[in-house]
């Protein structure tokens, strides 16, 4: 007898290219601390600790410039960072070969729950409940590396109603894209899908309903985002 689904699966998670594709999602790695400015700013000192890694869901992605405000915490912030699209998977992938595996790249908040963080590192406990609620990263389109090349400098920005609230620039980073996908691939098989979301520079701070952020990465693109009411 032919297998049957239980029930039909639901759609496939998917964000836009500049070219008017799609790019289904698969799993959505981010890295922790990878800005020293950042690492200082939340108490930590940058230069004692390796890369390590969290993951948020593919349907916690969207692109269409909305972020519902989470009715579970009261202080929410901005965290914009560079965004790296997956296109050919692989394990044990080195640092040299590691650009061959990159599709192309994007503008990413990963916004986070500060105070639900607070509480879990005082406990011992996981960040999901902080960091992969939904809606939780809103994305831009992706723009392929035949067009951006592999960014290893430019301003990385964040203004919140026209204010300048983080700026960085990608050349800051402590572990490169290369190096952040050697080191997952030596846990975690990669495949075309996976993104990847490279940490934040300082100046991370609440956002408020009603708020406008916009994010900017030089050579990759920018977005808008509009702070509302959860539903
Ligand atoms: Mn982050």
């Amino acid at each position: 007898m032919e297998n049957a689904f239980v029930f039909e699966p639901g759609p496939t998670s998917c964000l836009s290219t500049y070219d008017g594709r799609l790019f289904p999602l698969r799993r959505i790695y981010c890295v922790a601390r990878n800005y020293a400015d950042h690492a200082v700013e939340m108490g930590h000192d940058p230069t004692q600790e390796p890369p390590f890694f969290f993951q948020k869901n593919p349907q916690n992605l969207r692109a269409d410039g909305v972020f519902p405000y989470p009715r579970q915490s009261s202080d929410v912030h901005h965290e914009v960072e560079l965004m790296v699209a997956i296109g050919l998977g692989g394990r044990d992938i080195s640092v040299d070969h590691a650009l061959d595996h990159v599709w192309g790249y994007g503008v990413a908040l990963d916004m986070t729950c500060r105070d639900l963080q607070a509480e879990a590192k005082k406990l011992g406990r996981p960040w999901m409940s902080a960091k992969s609620f939904e809606h939780s990263a809103p994305c831009s389109s992706i723009r392929a590396a035949t067009e951006t090349r592999h960014p290893q400098k430019g301003a990385i920005t964040l203004d919140v109603n026209g204010h300048r609230r983080q700026t960085g620039d990608l050349d800051q980073l402590i572990w490169k894209v290369p190096e952040v996908i050697a080191l997952l691939s030596r846990d975690f098989e990669l495949a075309p899908g996976d993104i990847i979301l490279t940490g934040t520079p300082s100046g991370v701070g609440p956002v408020a309903i009603g708020d406008t952020l916009d994010a900017k990465i030089e050579g990759v693109g920018e977005m808008s985002v509009k702070v509302v009411a959860a539903s």
